[in-house]
């Protein structure tokens, strides 16, 4: 049983990976499993780690004009008491 399943690792090509719900083995860049229809997810990686560099290039821009806003408002309150 376990010799069977060494085999099945070995048998698996560069370019093939396992559907990460039935274990089939289905190529790398399909995107969907042919035997049981599961998208995979290492097609959705790149898409997410867009999404992970926007989402942290619009809190750094955030961040950015909060800082500024609150300097012009500290500017504005010393402006007024003195
Ligand atoms: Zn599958």
């Amino acid at each position: 049983m376990n010799e069977n399943q060494d085999n099945l690792i070995k048998d698996i090509k560069e370019s093939e990976c396992y559907c990460r719900d039935c274990g089939a083995i289905i190529k790398k860049e399909a995107e969907i499993c042919v035997h049981c229809g599961i998208r995979q997810s290492s097609s959705h990686k790149s898409y997410l780690d867009d999404v992970k560099k926007l989402r942290s290039i619009i809190i750094g821009l955030i961040a950015i004009s909060g800082s500024v806003v609150f300097i012009m408002i500290l500017v504005w309150i010393l402006d007024e008491i003195f």
